[in-house]
C-alpha cells in the first residue's frame, strides 16, 4: 500500500510516495540542496534510496529544483515528451489564462521575479502511459493534458491522484478549482472527468489534497 507524504516548499508542493519502491514528484520553490538534505534527514529518507524524480509539467514552479535533486538522489528523472524543451532550457512554456482568476494571477506572476532553473536532460521520457510498479509503486503514470500539454498524473492502484495542476486551490478563497491555466479547456475537463471514475482523493501541486466530492464540484 502506497503512503503520500506532501510537503510545501515555496509556492509549490513536492510528494513522497512510499511503497516497495521511493518516488518523489516534483521539486518545490525556494529551495536548495541543504535545504533538500535537511528535509529527507527530518523524514529519515537516505536520498539514495528515492528510485525516480517525476515532473508533473515543465513549469518551473514543478521543476526549478530537479537538477539539485537529480544529484542529490542519483535517481532518473522522468517527464512527458513536451516537457523535455522546458526541462533542457530552464525557460517556462507560455501559460495561457482561461479565466479571470488566471489572468490576476497571470498579473502577479509577471510582477515577481521569475523562478531560476537550473537544467537537466530527462531520463525517462514518456508519451501515453508508464506503469510504476517497475520502480516498486503500485500504480501508473498517465497522460492528462489540459493545464499545459505535458501534463501528467501519477495514479496510485489505492485511488490516490497526484495530478499537479489540473486542479489547484484558489488563491482567493482557497477552494479547489479547475487550472486557471489552460492551453486545452476541452482537455482539462475531460482529464478531470476521466480521474474522477478512477481516483477518490487528488493531490494538487497547490494546496489540496482534495476529496472526489470537492472535484465532482467543478465539472
Ligand atoms: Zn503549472
Amino acid at each position: 500500500m502506497s503512503e503520500i507524504t506532501t510537503i510545501t516548499l515555496g509556492i509549490s508542493n513536492l510528494f513522497l510516495v512510499r511503497d516497495k519502491g521511493l518516488l518523489l514528484v516534483d521539486t518545490g520553490t525556494d529551495a536548495t540542496r541543504e535545504k533538500y538534505v535537511e528535509l529527507f534527514s527530518k523524514l529519515k529518507i537516505n536520498p539514495r534510496d528515492i528510485d525516480l524524480i517525476v515532473i508533473s509539467h515543465g513549469h518551473s514552479d514543478h521543476f526549478a529544483h530537479v537538477h539539485e535533486l537529480k544529484e542529490l538522489t542519483d535517481a532518473p528523472v522522468l517527464c512527458h515528451k513536451n516537457a523535455v524543451d522546458a526541462l533542457k532550457t530552464g525557460k517556462n512554456p507560455k501559460v495561457i489564462p482561461r479565466n479571470e482568476l488566471g489572468e490576476r494571477v497571470l498579473e502577479m506572476i509577471l510582477k515577481n521575479e521569475p523562478i531560476l532553473c537550473q537544467t537537466v536532460e530527462p531520463d525517462i521520457i514518456v508519451e501515453s502511459m508508464f506503469d510504476l510498479n517497475q520502480y516498486g509503486v503500485a500504480g501508473k503514470i498517465i497522460y492528462t493534458p489540459g493545464h499545459s500539454d505535458c501534463s501528467i498524473t501519477v495514479l496510485l492502484d489505492s485511488g490516490e491522484a497526484i495530478v499537479g495542476d489540473m486542479v489547484v486551490s484558489s488563491p482567493l478563497t482557497g477552494n479547489a478549482c479547475a487550472a486557471y491555466f489552460a492551453n486545452d479547456e476541452k482537455a482539462l475537463f475531460n482529464n478531470i472527468r476521466m480521474l474522477l471514475e478512477h481516483a477518490h482523493t487528488f493531490y494538487s501541486g497547490h494546496g489540496g489534497p482534495f476529496s472526489r466530492k470537492q472535484i465532482l464540484k467543478l465539472v
